[in-house]
């Protein structure tokens, strides 16, 4: 394995503007994971992206593998999409009063998922915090279940890790989370129905709701496992119901990416109350929660349940998302998971050709690539996505850099593509890994 490369020159554009922007911006970012710390080097600052590219300050064009974290399905500055937000832009941009720009994105997103009824807001953390509430407010109970390295923004509540244990007791997972905000949340290990079986046989009449990503991404992608034919979403749901407890589907994710209708449309369980984000923006903030008419009616200013939001359905965002779910055809999602499969196949020859131990796991066109010990055959939880060699991903991750390929800069993020991803680029991604491979090795 090579040692980790600083990736970029010394006196590169990037370095001089990631020098100033860590005077005032903690960090230099506006989110931790840009800052390339569990790689090691030098964020690339990006000055304009155009279809699968991002050129960074000093020119060079990368082949975009984060699409944003997930958004830009239809690749950057969509000409179709860059008409609508002009469009509404010179008409305005935020009136604080409803537009019908917001029910056409309501309706987009009815149209393609179970749920009834949304309220728009304007980032996945804002859909998870009040479904929460909603779901705390329906119900009258306290307790919440997650699940360890499923990440649904930075929400106190939801941001803990796992005490030790089958079922446990959340504790604070930042600095400034308060024992008291976590004392009600339960964490169990992803795809372990004795730990929720445990947490519901435990507390069962004081949990108000289970939230889960409708499939795991943010601990890499490790898929809802299936037992005696059950998948377990479908587990979920049942248990849910049994105890009087609502199921919530986190798909800001997977929602409008990994099909059409997200991970509902891949498993097709109807969860009591969802959340959605990211590709439903259209790259701009803008993001949901939902379900059925019945408990959507719990919020204000019909119910009592209190939510609001200054920007929320924004007209420009709108504007965005909307035309982004309309152009999102069944030929986008084809493309978008060939083009998936082929590099999974071409990871997994490059890797394999010179010994690298790894398991590659794949929701619709969401994948990663974990690189894990000899004896590992598949990633179903956390635990087992923490034993990865960080190393040999930080040496992967350089080595495609420097060829001109932005991969995400964690070893715990899933890959993603778009429909803009055409030969050209995907060529270049597969000349790459055999370098980065023997990097790795
Ligand atoms: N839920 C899931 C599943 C996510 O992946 C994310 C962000 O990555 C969020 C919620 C939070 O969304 P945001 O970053 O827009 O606050």
């Amino acid at each position: 394995m090579t040692a980790t490369q600083p990736g970029t020159a010394l006196d590169s554009a990037s370095v001089a503007a990631f020098a100033r922007a860590q005077e005032v911006i903690p960090g230099g970012v506006n989110s931790p994971v840009r800052a390339f710390r569990s790689v090691g080097g030098t964020p690339r600052f990006i000055a304009r992206a155009k279809g699968p590219y991002l050129y960074d300050v000093d020119g060079n064009e990368l082949v975009d593998l984060i699409c944003s974290w997930g958004p830009m399905l239809l690749g950057h500055a969509h000409p179709e999409v860059l008409d609508a937000v002009m469009s509404a832009a010179q008409h305005g941009t935020s009136y604080g009063a409803p537009t019908e720009a917001e029910v056409d994105l309501a309706a987009a997103i009815i149209d393609r998922t179970p749920v009834e009824m949304v309220r728009l807001v304007s980032s996945g953390t804002e859909a998870t915090m009040s479904v929460l509430r909603l779901a705390r407010g329906i119900t009258g109970r306290d307790k919440i279940v997650k699940f360890a390295g499923c990440y649904h923004g930075h929400v106190d509540s939801l941001l803990v890790s796992a005490g030790s244990g089958v079922a446990t007791l959340a504790i604070p997972g930042s600095p400034g989370v308060t024992e008291a905000t976590t004392a009600d949340t339960i964490v169990c290990e992803y795809n372990d129905r004795a730990a929720v079986r445990e947490a519901f046989a435990t507390y069962g009449d004081q949990i108000a709701c289970l939230i889960t990503e409708a499939a795991a991404g943010n601990m890499g992608v490790v898929p809802p496992g299936v037992e005696d034919g059950a998948g377990f979403n479908t587990f979920l749901a049942e248990i849910c119901r049994e105890h009087g407890a609502l199921f919530i589907s986190d798909e800001v994710m997977t929602g409008f990416r990994v099909t059409a209708s997200g991970q509902f449309g891949l498993d097709g369980v109807v969860p009591d109350l969802m959340t959605f984000g990211k590709v439903m923006g259209g790259g701009f903030p803008a993001a949901a929660f939902g379900g059925r008419a019945e408990l959507m009616h719990s919020l204000a200013p019909v119910g009592g349940v209190y939510q609001a939001g200054t920007l929320s359905g924004n007209p420009v965002a709108s504007a965005a998302g909307a035309t982004t779910l309309r152009l999102a055809t069944p030929e986008v999602y084809a493309h978008v998971d060939r083009a998936a499969a082929l590099l999974q196949r071409e990871v997994a020859d490059a890797l394999g050709k010179v010994g690298v131990p790894h398991v590659i796991q794949t929701v619709g066109n969401m994948f990663s690539v974990f690189f894990v010990g000899e004896d590992v055959e598949a990633v179903p939880d956390y635990a087992t996505a923490s034993t990865q060699v960080t190393a040999r991903y930080a040496a992967f991750f350089h080595s495609m850099l420097d060829a001109g390929v932005y991969l995400p800069p964690s070893a715990y993020e899933s890959w993603f593509l778009s429909s803009a991803h055409d030969d050209r680029a995907l060529d270049r991604v597969v000349s790459a890994l055999p370098a980065a491979a023997a990097a790795a090795a």
